[in-house]
C-alpha cells in the first residue's frame, strides 16, 4: 500500500484536468524523485496562487494586485469597445494579434444548465453594469461577442443579445471564419485577424 502522503498527493493530482487516476500516479511517482528545492518551488507557487493573483475588478482578467488590469489600465485603449470572451486564456490569442484596441469583459463560463451554469453564475450582471454606465456617460458602446462556436457559445450569445438589445447599442459578433467547434484559443493568428475585422 503507498504510504498516506503520497496517496493524498495522488488524490490531489487527480482533481487537475486531464489528469486521472493514472497519469496523476504517474506524476506523484516523478515527483518523488525531484530535488527538495524543486518541491518546495513548485509548493511555493502554488501556495501563492490565491494571495498574490486577483481579478481586475472592471474586466476580471488577471491581476497583480486589487487594481485595474494592464489593459483596462490602459489610457490608449478604446474603454467603450468591450470584446467579451468565455475565459481568461481566450484574451491572450486576440491580444497576440495587436489588431484589437479595446478592452474586454470575462464571462467566466459558458451558459451550461447541465453544469449548472446559469446566467446567474457568470458575470453577465457586471457586463450590463459597464454598458449602463458608459450609456449613462453618453459614450456608446460597442460589445463584440468573442464566444466559441460551440452548442454553449451560441446558448450564451443567444442570451447576451436577447438581454442587451433593448438598451440599444452596437452589438457585434466575431466572423465565423473561425470554424464551427474550433475554439478560440487554437485559431491562428489570421483567422483572428479576420474574425475581428469583419465582426458582423
Ligand atoms: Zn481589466
Amino acid at each position: 500500500m503507498l504510504p498516506s502522503s503520497l496517496k493524498n498527493l495522488i488524490d490531489q493530482l487527480s482533481k487537475l484536468p486531464g489528469l486521472g487516476q493514472r497519469s496523476a500516479t504517474r506524476l506523484a511517482f516523478y515527483l518523488i524523485s525531484q530535488p527538495t528545492n524543486d518541491l518546495n518551488a513548485l509548493a511555493q507557487a502554488i501556495k501563492d496562487l490565491p494571495v498574490k493573483i486577483k481579478y481586475c475588478p472592471r474586466c476580471f482578467n488577471l491581476t497583480s494586485d486589487s487594481s485595474l488590469c494592464a489593459i483596462c489600465a490602459n489610457k490608449n485603449r478604446q474603454q467603450n469597445l468591450i470584446c467579451v470572451v468565455e475565459d481568461i486564456l481566450d484574451i491572450i490569442p486576440i491580444e497576440r494579434t495587436r489588431q484589437f484596441n479595446g478592452v474586454y469583459h470575462v464571462l467566466g463560463g459558458l451558459i451550461s444548465p447541465i453544469d449548472g451554469l446559469t446566467p446567474d453564475k457568470l458575470r453577465i450582471k457586471e457586463l450590463v453594469g459597464r454598458i449602463k454606465q458608459l450609456l449613462a456617460q453618453k459614450i456608446q458602446p460597442e460589445i463584440i461577442l468573442a464566444l466559441n462556436p460551440t452548442t454553449e457559445g451560441d446558448t450564451t450569445a443567444l442570451y447576451l443579445e436577447k438581454l442587451l438589445k433593448p438598451l440599444n447599442f452596437k452589438l457585434t459578433k466575431l466572423n465565423r471564419g473561425l470554424s464551427t467547434g474550433s475554439d478560440l484559443e487554437y485559431a491562428d493568428e489570421t483567422t483572428l485577424i479576420n474574425a475581428l475585422k469583419y465582426r458582423h
